[in-house]
């Protein structure tokens, strides 16, 4: 799982998800009431399976040379209270924060939408890092919700998944899509794709890529 977390890095940088630190990949190891995080402040290009670091489900540090992410208590409450949940992603990504800094929901406007999200990427509240306040305003807004991301208002993506590439892929295709939904505003109204399709298209897809909904 070090490993893993370590690697799947490198693709918020290839995908031009992050800017400097400002963003952060973690992972449940299976069985165990622990997770591997990010060390807090380390260039990506320096991440090594050996300085990841574990913490507990409270987001205490268990085991590393480096102090967690800042971002460790939230990554910890999704595990808390998701337990389907094995990956967790946060990004400050351009396009999908630009909608989080409106406070906008991503419409369902895009078959491929539909296929990875079920229907729109919701917003969560405005949270301040810190407390539990970011981890309850993720797990309030993706319990019971098809998407597997959350654009937390003035802020940025988290995303989950049930291992932590799954939740990379949501962050890479929430940016993908908050990109092309934004282009399409520019001349004009996108066209809401009817839910009754919405559907047809979320269970299709979740069924051929053998998938199942984290929750
Ligand atoms: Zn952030």
């Amino acid at each position: 799982m070090r490993k893993a977390v370590a690697d799947l890095h490198a693709e918020l940088v290839r995908y031009n998800l992050v800017a400097w630190t400002a963003g952060n990949v973690s992972g449940r190891i299976p069985g165990e009431d622990l997770f591997v995080i990010k060390p807090s402040g380390v260039s990506y290009d320096e991440l090594t399976p050996e300085n990841m670091v574990v913490c507990d489900l409270d987001g205490n540090l268990v085991e590393g040379e480096h102090s967690p992410s800042s971002d460790t208590a939230a990554h910890a409450y999704v595990y808390r209270n998701m337990p389907d949940v094995g990956g967790v992603v946060h990004t400050h990504s351009t396009y999908a924060s630009a909608w989080a800094a409106r406070g906008e929901a991503i419409p369902c406007v895009l078959t491929a939408m539909a296929d990875e999200f079920g229907g729109e990427i919701p917003i969560g509240p405005f949270a301040l890092i810190g407390d539990d306040s970011i981890g309850q305003g993720i797990v309030e807004t993706l319990k019971g919700h098809r998407s597997k991301a959350v654009l937390m208002r003035n802020h940025g993506v988290f995303s989950i998944g049930k291992d932590p590439k799954a939740a990379v892929k949501a962050a890479v295709m929430c940016e993908d899509v908050a990109r092309t939904v934004h282009v399409a505003r520019q001349l004009g109204e996108p066209l809401p794709i009817p839910q009754d399709d919405i559907d047809r298209l979320y269970d299709r897809y979740q069924n051929v890529y053998g998938q199942r909904s984290p929750r």
